[in-house]
């Protein structure tokens, strides 16, 4: 079915079509709550970690607005503080300040309300910086005495207590995407165990955690699409237009325009070891030239 017909079939009586792709199994609806065995219903809690302040609008916008009208209390954490983000010398001191304030103008149009949207402000193009966590001077990310991203990620992720978190995938080029990606990764698992009590009670199980293609396609192939009407699409668009310090924002309005009203989405399968994953490849059946015994 090419695109057009199945956006025409299914808009038609609702804001969002999802798909969403389980094994060998299809599920299709309006809501995420439709296309998700585990939905937890009033308990669920949506967390979208942005390295800068427009990726997850970009790779998000339309899921932002789908979790909001299905009620799910959405959380934006952003990681850098835009202070590199400057394109003219005027901008050069007050462009982080500048951006803090285009990024609640963003967020407000699609229907995340100014207190649900948290700056970590760790400094822009540096995360390579500030992997792991230590003591902190007088960084502004410090929290309890400390600074790195395991800190502020442990802290925040305890303190939302999301269900589900959403990261620009590992595949982007931009180090500070990858930074973000694999430190959010390893802190899902801090924030629920009992260590750095300081950072806040543990949480009760490990939040599901997907990927948002921004600028590169995706490690592996994505396992939700999620659709929307052109009203829904214009939202979109006029929040990524809210980053108007940013020169070269539309011509990224103009890719989304073109790719259409349409996101994807990867869940991400931890794969934990299990010695049993390798028992067969030693079985000695197997082999037809077998040395020794
Ligand atoms: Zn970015």
């Amino acid at each position: 079915m090419e695109i057009e017909d199945w956006r025409d079939r299914y808009l038609m009586e609702s804001k969002f079509n999802v798909a969403r792709l389980v094994g060998e199994e299809r599920r299709e609806g309006n809501s995420l709550a439709s296309v998700s065995r585990h939905w937890q219903g009033e308990k669920e809690s949506f967390c979208f970690v942005s390295p800068h302040d427009d990726d997850v609008v970009l790779g998000a916008g339309l899921a932002i607005q789908m979790a909001v009208q299905e009620k799910v209390p959405v959380h934006v954490l952003v990681v850098t503080d835009g202070s590199m983000g400057y394109c003219t010398l005027d901008e050069k001191e007050s462009i982080a300040s500048i951006r803090e304030q285009e990024t609640y103008n963003s967020l407000v149009e699609l229907g995340v309300p100014k207190e649900n949207v948290i700056f970590l402000r760790f400094p822009d193009c540096q995360l390579g910086l500030f992997v792991g966590r230590r003591l902190a001077n007088d960084e502004p990310s410090a929290i309890e005495g400390f600074t790195g991203l395991q800190n502020s990620f442990t802290y925040f992720l305890r303190q939302i207590r999301p269900t589900q978190v959403f990261v620009p995938t590992i595949n982007d080029l931009h180090p500070d995407h990858k930074v973000t990606n694999e430190q959010l990764q390893i802190s899902l698992f801090h924030s629920t165990g009992d260590i750095w009590p300081e950072l806040g009670p543990p949480l009760d199980a490990v939040p599901a955690i997907h990927e948002l293609a921004i600028y590169c396609d995706f490690p592996e192939p994505p396992t939700l699409r999620i659709a929307s009407d052109e009203t829904t699409f214009e939202k979109k668009l006029t929040a990524i237009a809210a980053f108007k310090s940013q020169k070269q924002i539309a011509k990224l309005i103009e890719n989304v325009r073109n790719a259409g009203p349409q996101e994807y989405v990867r869940t991400i399968n931890f794969c934990f070891y299990q010695p049993e994953t390798y028992h067969h490849l030693f079985q000695d059946s197997k082999y037809p030239n077998q040395i020794g015994r």
